[in-house]
């Protein structure tokens, strides 16, 4: 029996003359521009693997923001903190790369959603 390679996720599979191809994203960032696929032929039983022409690359392309951009995010609305323009301008003073405005708009609805109205920050409780 043929294992499934373990770091891969499978994409999709396809039927063609030569056998059945099934293509796999990088476990760690479907983006990751290294895919591989194999080819299961029909005449011989062969497997074969196929490699882009590619390294790992986990932060390329990276769709939303990264873990520790949220992090500071969060620590910045839990002081109160939670208009576009000021968390940005605290990105600029800490001297960390700000986050791109749409992203950061739509991490800040999500939050809010995930909040509710039942948010208060810290120094509306007394
Ligand atoms: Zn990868």
């Amino acid at each position: 029996m043929f294992q499934e390679p373990r770091s891969w996720r499978l994409k999709y599979s396809a039927n063609t003359d030569d056998g059945r191809i099934s293509y796999y994203n990088c476990k760690v960032n479907r983006n990751c521009p290294l895919k591989i696929y194999l080819l299961f032929e029909n005449r011989n039983q062969d497997v074969h693997l196929y490699k882009t022409e590619a390294v790992h690359n986990h932060a390329l392309k990276q769709v939303g923001l990264f873990d520790s951009v949220k992090q500071q995010i969060d620590e910045l609305l839990t002081l109160g903190v939670n208009k576009p323009s000021g968390i940005i301008r605290a990105f600029r003073e800490k001297n960390m790369p700000e986050p791109a405005r749409r992203q950061l708009s739509s991490y800040l609805s999500k939050t809010r959603a995930k909040q509710g109205n039942s948010h208060v920050s810290i120094f509306s409780i007394s």
